[in-house]
């Protein structure tokens, strides 16, 4: 039998304006509680919500990236539900027409194949405020989040496995952080995603009802859930049995998607024009104007990367992800041009001792002058390949430059032929039984006798010297 997955994501970014969508209070992760507040965010009776036109701005330049129709008209709305964390008794969001139609995201799939997964819509609306859940069981309530504006962004069920899905959020997410309109942290809560999954038995037609996950707190978490859910789903059409539509939350402790609510009947929200708030009307220079200040996005740089430095698919890949890394590659290939060399060190070095999950440039302790010198070093023969990667490590411990290093540690690279030849001349004598070996044929003889020498000088002899020195002696 054969099983077809379905899946599509709802995702709530936060945007990264300087004040909140309706009103001058500070849009700010991490302020104490209830302190960028006033009467609007907090819903008080006769406060007038004014939309700050870069939510506008933001939310056309994300839809410019993610390929879709910009409406010159489109609306705000009144989405009413109750809760605590909502003083107005309702939100203000996109329900009728959204500023945003039809988009698509391009994501890799398989070897090399590229898929398009559509969205619906992106729209625009307003935060709510934050209920915190103390030990002693009390509801604590901040509104410093009430009023931030969030685009939603609402995918077409184009997505067909948990894969899929976790690459589509990858490639959504640095394409936000490529334009700086979110800092996507999905920590602090700047993105947030919800998952619709069922499962299609593709001989019978038959298909499961649809389940809501929330509650996924990382791309991983969401790959996991989407494919616990496969099963689940599989299974109940396997054994006949079939449920109403249901809300579960992600429990990553154990690995499973829990029943929170059974859905039998569909939210009413009571959705009402927003009176309050002017139709939003775009013209077409306003939309150029975005349009023009947008950044080279991620697959364009990666194509410009491979053609331009010659790099691999790979490495373009990598480097690309982020724009803050793509810059930092950029700079440091500016100031030494073999690239290839320069993505090695970046990708190999750099990036695995960075241990947050975005790209930051300013936890890097040394300049980019001081990586180019250690380059310069190792290009020049002046440290061997594996001295560099001890100096580097030092390097991103302590922010001291390479030349500090190699002086203080006298690392530099021995190539003194006589004295290469001395040790040479000494191992051979300590190692006969290996130039016998190595006389029959033997080749691992000489990757030891080249231990020997390399550990005679402290790892400072030039690899390549001892090589040529050894084999010159051994075929003597
Ligand atoms: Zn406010
Ligand atoms: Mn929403």
């Amino acid at each position: 039998m054969a099983y077809e997955t379905i899946v599509g994501l709802e995702i709530h970014v936060q945007l990264l304006t300087d004040t909140k969508a309706f009103c001058s209070c500070t849009n700010e992760y991490g302020s104490e509680a209830n302190t960028n507040v006033c009467p609007v965010c907090l819903g008080m009776p006769g406060a007038i919500p004014v939309l700050n036109e870069n939510v506008v701005d933001y939310s056309i330049k994300a839809g410019l990236a993610f390929n879709c129709d910009i409406n010159k008209y489109s609306k705000m709305d009144r989405k009413n539900y109750f809760y605590p964390d909502l003083t107005k008794g309702f939100q203000i969001s996109q329900n009728e027409v959204p500023i945003c139609e039809n988009g698509y995201i391009e994501i890799p799939v398989g070897e090399d194949g590229v898929k398009q997964v559509g969205l619906f819509r992106i729209h625009m609306e307003e935060d709510t405020g934050k209920s915190i859940h103390t030990d002693e069981e009390n509801t604590l309530l901040d509104y410093n989040r009430a009023g931030v504006p969030l685009i939603e962004i609402v995918t077409k069920p184009d997505m067909n496995s948990g894969v899929e899905a976790r690459t589509f959020l990858e490639k959504l997410k640095s394409t936000l952080r490529y334009i700086e309109v979110s800092d996507c942290k999905m920590e602090e809560g700047s993105l947030r995603c919800d998952v619709n999954v069922n499962v299609k038995d593709t001989e019978t037609g038959e298909r499961t009802a649809i389940t809501e996950v929330k509650n996924l707190n990382s791309f991983r978490a969401v790959e996991k859930a989407i494919e616990f859910e496969e099963q689940r789903q599989i299974e109940m059409l396997k054994r006949g049995e079939s449920e109403v539509k249901t809300t579960r939350r992600w429990d990553d402790s154990i690995g499973e998607t829990v029943l929170m609510r059974e859905k039998l009947t569909q939210d009413d929200y009571r959705y009402a024009a927003e009176g309050d708030v002017r139709a939003i009307r775009l013209t077409e220079e306003q939309i150029q104007a975005v349009r023009d200040d947008m950044p080279e996005l991620i697959d364009v740089k990666k194509a410009r990367f491979i053609s331009q430095y010659s790099l691999s698919d790979y490495d373009a890949t990598v480097l690309t992800q982020d724009r803050v890394l793509s810059n930092y590659y950029e700079e440091l290939a500016a100031k030494n041009s073999n690239y290839a060399l320069v993505s090695n060190w970046v990708i190999n070095e750099l990036l695995r001792r960075i241990e947050s999950e975005e790209f930051d440039a300013s936890v890097i302790k040394f300049s980019i002058d001081d990586f180019a010198e250690l380059l310069k070093l190792i290009e020049g023969n002046k440290i061997n390949n594996n001295t560099g990667k001890k100096v580097f490590r030092e390097m991103f411990e302590t922010g001291k430059s390479a030349s500090a290093i190699v002086e203080e540690q006298g690392l530099m690279q021995i190539s003194d032929t006589s004295f290469i030849e001395e040790v040479v001349t000494s191992v051979l004598a300590d190692n006969p039984q290996s130039i016998e070996d190595f006389k029959a044929g033997k080749d691992r003889a000489l990757g030891f006798l080249v231990g020997q020498v390399m550990k005679g000088t402290k790892g400072k002899a030039n690899p390549q010297m001892v090589n040529e020195l050894l084999l010159e002696k051994l075929n003597s």
